[in-house]
């Protein structure tokens, strides 16, 4: 943080603002005074560097002779790129034998699945996502729904058949939570990545409790949050000694768009370069439109996103939840996944090249 002083601020005052910062173990570097003159009329500025939270800027900002506290960067450090020094990968066990490993340098991961488990279409859904080459399937088994008269999944019984087909198809599953009530649940089938919704962006206990599991957590970007809320809410995953957190967009709400929500397809450039946790985008929430998947997943590739997420089903039109969005035909399917790949690749290599012209000019 930096820490700006009232002009006429004494060495004292100041002294014993230093004095808090260094017993909190930070770095303090003070700035000369700007503004020519003497101390009492020059304008004082720190900088300090540590692992500083926001009760350590509250609590500074109190004291009577500072005039501004501003954060150095709005990522939390556990996060933050530029502190771990590179990007990391997480692993997510696999049912089959060799686990599916996203982020850092690693090829795309593709998650795709129905958006609710139901008992008819579930296996064929799922096994068409893993021949068209999807490396994880998603399945919903507690929906969370804006009414509630609409279909809320088939909870524990959706969990169920979401284990039964994860041993019949091999790949490793990904779902919500929506409770701290269910922690227990989902660690006794022992789904593999824990979904946090977009609803639940700011649900605190939530995110401790699934942290505490130190199951990979797939943390949605909250609909009206901007990404720095959203990255201080899922830093409460990592706060938990969790480090098998992945970053998911999936749009927000906007005005004057064409899809269901507004894309925010340009954080994935942002966060590649803030935060060292793997980045997936939803292309089928955050366009709610089967049209959409293919370009709007051609763009995220191609800036390199970590993994996307995505509907599909057998039978959309049997689908429980959002069928309209869900991608049914194989062949369609697997020529989406490989051109991402393809995109994906072609990004990887010009960020590579990016790297070694900077380390070149450097
Ligand atoms: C989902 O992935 O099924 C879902 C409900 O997504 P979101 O929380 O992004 O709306
Ligand atoms: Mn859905």
């Amino acid at each position: 943080m930096i820490i700006q002083y009232y002009v006429g601020c004494s060495a004292e005052e100041r002294e014993a603002v230093h004095r808090r910062l260094r017993d909190w173990g930070f770095r303090v570097q003070p700035n000369p005074g700007e503004g020519g003159g003497s101390p009492e009329t020059q304008i004082q500025v720190d900088n300090v560097f540590g692992n500083v939270h926001d009760q350590h800027r509250q609590e500074i900002a109190s004291y009577d002779c500072v005039k501004t506290v501003i954060p150095i960067e709005g990522v939390p450090q556990n996060l933050s790129l530029q502190r771990r020094g590179e990007r990391h990968t997480v692993t997510i066990p696999s049912p089959s034998g060799a686990p599916v490993v996203i982020g850092g340098e690693e090829p795309l991961v593709v998650m795709a699945g129905v958006c609710a488990v139901d008992t008819k279409h579930t296996l064929a859904s799922h096994q068409m996502a893993k021949r068209a080459g999807a490396d994880v399937n998603r399945g919903g088994a507690f929906k969370p729904r804006t009414s509630p008269y609409d279909f809320q999944g088939l909870k524990e019984d959706g969990l169920k058949i979401l284990c039964e087909v994860r041993e019949a198809v091999g790949l490793p599953i990904v779902s919500e939570i929506l409770d701290v009530r269910d922690v227990e649940l989902f660690m006794k089938y022992d789904v593999d990545v824990l979904q946090t919704g977009t609803r639940n962006a700011q649900n605190f206990e939530l995110l401790i409790e699934v942290g505490r599991t130190g199951k990979p957590v797939l943390y949605k970007r909250g609909f009206s949050n901007s990404v720095d809320e959203s990255l201080k809410a899922a830093n409460y995953v990592m706060e938990q000694g969790n480090e098998n957190l992945i970053f998911c967009l999936r749009g927000v709400k906007g005005i004057g768009h064409s899809f269901r929500n507004q894309g925010d397809l340009d954080e994935i450039t942002s966060l590649q370069h803030r935060i060292d946790r793997p980045v997936v985008y939803d292309v089928s929430h955050s366009t709610g439109k089967k049209s959409g998947v293919a370009g709007v997943g051609n763009m995220a590739a191609a800036g390199g996103v970590d993994g996307i997420l995505m509907d599909v089903h057998a039978v959309p039109t049997e689908a429980l939840v959002d069928g309209f969005q869900a991608i049914d035909d194989e062949a369609e399917l697997a020529r989406m996944i490989a051109t991402w790949r393809k995109l994906h690749a072609i990004a990887r290599e010009d960020a590579a090249a990016h790297q070694r012209h900077l380390h070149a000019a450097s």
